[in-house]
């Protein structure tokens, strides 16, 4: 079992809007019950319009409780802009019930490969105590943005000295953000995860070699991951 699942985070529940509704996650007025369906949380949100995810659909799901949502692609393809959240005339907030969604998966094992990405994040973070964009998301935004974007991110630095701007640097945090990670139980959390990583990758490569001799195909419990449908994305 994942250490330090936390019973406010994502309490046991007999729906998933039970604990969607329960979760310190999610705000007391959340109006998940209220939700009717009218789909603008789908209309405003970025990741649906390039993917076929779909905010609305995820809401729909979770008032059926229909627990199959929880090995859904879809689920990681929120990137938390809360644009749902602001849109919903009902008050409900998709993005937070998708951070609930997110932790129930992962409590179960489920989903723990999409953690490498934030995994980089909270390696940086327990060593620099900053934040930072993951290697894969730098080469999607250099796909999506282009060239020019290239060209003003490797010229930030001098940029900001135009600018009369303080150059960037790392924070001395004295090892404060470590403290806080290891008394939260961050570490023995990502020891954890690596280790179901670790677990998933080679249960995939025995049975990707399996498939191969029998040379029929199938897949590991998720669907694989969309192709970009190729929309131009805006260039700065
Ligand atoms: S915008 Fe709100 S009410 Fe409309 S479908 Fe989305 S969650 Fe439901
Ligand atoms: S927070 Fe997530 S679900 Fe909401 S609009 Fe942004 S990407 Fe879409």
């Amino acid at each position: 079992m994942i250490p330090y699942v936390n019973e406010y985070d994502t309490p046991e529940c007999n729906t998933l809007a039970e604990t969607a509704k329960k979760s310190v996650r999610t705000p007391a007025s959340l109006g998940l019950d209220r939700c009717i369906q009218c789909g603008a949380c789908t209309a405003s949100c970025p990741a649906a319009r390039f993917t076929d995810y779909n905010p609305r659909q995820i809401v729909k799901k979770v008032l059926e409780n229909d627990r199959s949502v929880l090995e859904s692609e879809m689920i990681w393809s929120c990137f938390y802009c809360y644009s749902c959240n602001l849109r919903c005339p009902r008050n409900n907030s998709p993005v937070t019930i998708v951070q609930v969604l997110r932790q129930m998966a992962i409590n179960h094992g489920i989903g723990v490969e999409k953690l490498v990405y934030f995994l980089e994040i909270g390696e940086y973070l327990a060593e620099k105590g900053a934040s930072k964009v993951p290697g894969a998301g730098i080469k999607n935004m250099e796909r999506d943005l282009g060239e020019r974007w290239i060209r003003i991110k490797k010229n930030l630095e001098s940029t900001r000295v135009e600018l009369g701007l303080s150059s960037r640097d790392v924070r001395n945090t004295h090892g404060e953000v470590q403290a806080i990670l290891e008394a939260t139980g961050y570490f023995e959390r990502e020891k954890w995860f690596k280790a179901k990583i670790q677990e998933k990758r080679s249960h995939q490569l025995l049975k990707n070699k399996c498939i191969k001799k029998e040379n029929k195909s199938g897949d590991f419990g998720f669907e694989s991951d969309r192709e970009y449908p190729g929309q131009p994305a805006f260039t700065i």
